[in-house]
């Protein structure tokens, strides 16, 4: 037995229960209201089953899965059981297109929420298009939506701007900044891949955006042709919730830390050179910072940089990526940071190993015990290009 959301549309709402069986985790991050939360198994488990009888009352019992596969099995079981059951075709996920934003008569609960009458925010585009990770446990519609209210600062249209522009792009994170100076070049294009042939001598910023904005033109990008400076860096960040470190010298990056730090922003740092990468995620008073495990930048020529080492394109990709998927974390809480940790993958052995820093180093100088970096415009000296492209 199967009914189709039209079908259920027309059924008086006294006369059906509906079973959500695709576990409490999913139930909590969004159900059809109303809705029971009867986990697959349980339909085996004659307690719960007797419980479950009880409960419907003589009512039609509609089951549904995410795809409405799964609950095939189930409603066959029910039935045996002598209860009504009916398979809802299509799923949760039909129920959520048809309860897209367009339409008002049905409501999708979230867990937890005061007006359990709340809209479902999402129009079908974003249904379908965010399907894969809105799946996801541990992403869910709430997930979803918080990406969408989040704000992702990327500094440098490069290497590893490049892939964590798209990845976040395609992910629907809400607002995106790009900032970048430079104009593509035809080295660029190695392994910056956001750019094309066609974008060569175009500034990089404005060619990213556009880029991003192809790939989902349903969020907000800002774009910023300036350098990151000390002049301009509080005003920018101030508008993000997270930045990409994807900068090319190590003024910036200790620029970005110190200005992270002291608006109380989480970051993600990352280097790349020849088939190495590293990169750590800082999080307000949750960990060390960037200065707390490398204190002051390099002298100019200490350290040898991309267009005198070399670096691979497909590992500016990997590390980039990564970058992106702490960010979608980050906005989410899914899973683990890299919080406290530098991660170092090197890509000739495909080895990776995490170095683990738990605590902030007392004499850093942005966030230590007697920190004199107070401001990063006071301190603008600090931060003056010695050098160009130590890393990409
Ligand atoms: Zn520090």
């Amino acid at each position: 037995m199967k009914v189709t959301i039209e079908q259920l549309r027309q059924w008086d709402k006294e006369s059906y229960v509906c079973l959500d069986i695709r576990g409490q985790i999913p139930y909590q991050h969004g159900h059809i209201e109303g809705a029971v939360c009867f986990g697959e198994g349980d339909v085996r488990n004659e307690t719960e089953h007797e419980q479950l009888l009880k409960n419907v009352n003589g009512k039609k019992v509609v089951v549904y899965c995410s795809y409405g596969e799964k609950s095939k099995d189930v409603v066959e079981q029910l039935y045996e059981k002598g209860i009504e059951a009916y398979n809802l075709e299509g799923g949760f996920r039909a129920w959520l297109l048809d309860n897209a934003v367009e339409k008002k008569e049905y409501s999708v609960v979230y867990e937890g929420q005061e007006n359990a009458n709340e809209k479902n925010v999402f129009s079908r585009d974003e249904i379908l298009r965010y399907d894969r990770q809105m799946i996801l446990p541990q992403i869910g519609m709430k997930g979803q939506q918080k990406l969408k209210e989040g704000r992702v600062l990327i500094v440098g249209a490069g290497g590893l701007g490049s892939p964590a522009g798209l990845y976040l792009a395609g992910a629907g994170v809400g607002k995106i900044g790009i900032i970048d100076a430079d104009e593509v070049s035809l080295s660029n294009l190695q392994r910056q891949i956001i750019h094309r042939s066609s974008n060569v001598h175009e500034n990089k910023a404005i060619s990213a955006a556009r880029a991003m904005r192809e790939l989902n033109d349903t969020i907000e990008y800002k774009v910023y042709t300036d350098f990151l400076t000390a002049e301009n860096v509080e005003e920018i960040v101030a508008g993000y919730d997270f930045v990409i470190d994807g900068a090319d010298n190590f003024e910036t990056k200790f620029l970005i830390n110190d200005a992270c730090v002291l608006l109380k922003k989480a970051f993600c740092h990352a280097g790349i050179l020849q088939f190495q990468g590293q990169l750590m995620t800082y999080v307000p008073k949750k960990g060390p910072c960037y200065r707390c495990i490398f204190e002051e930048i390099p002298a100019p020529g200490s350290v040898p940089n991309c267009s005198q080492a070399g670096v691979t394109g497909a590992l500016a990709g990997i590390i980039g990526s990564m970058q992106a998927l702490e960010a979608v974390k980050y906005l989410t809480g899914a899973g683990e940071l890299l919080t406290g940790k530098i991660l170092q993958f090197n890509g000739l052995t495909m080895k990776s190993r995490i170095l683990k820093f738990p605590r902030g180093n007392r004499s850093c100088r942005v966030c230590g015990e007697k920190a004199d970096i107070r401001s990063v415009r006071e301190n603008r000296e600090e931060y003056r290009r010695q050098g160009y492209c130590f890393f990409l």
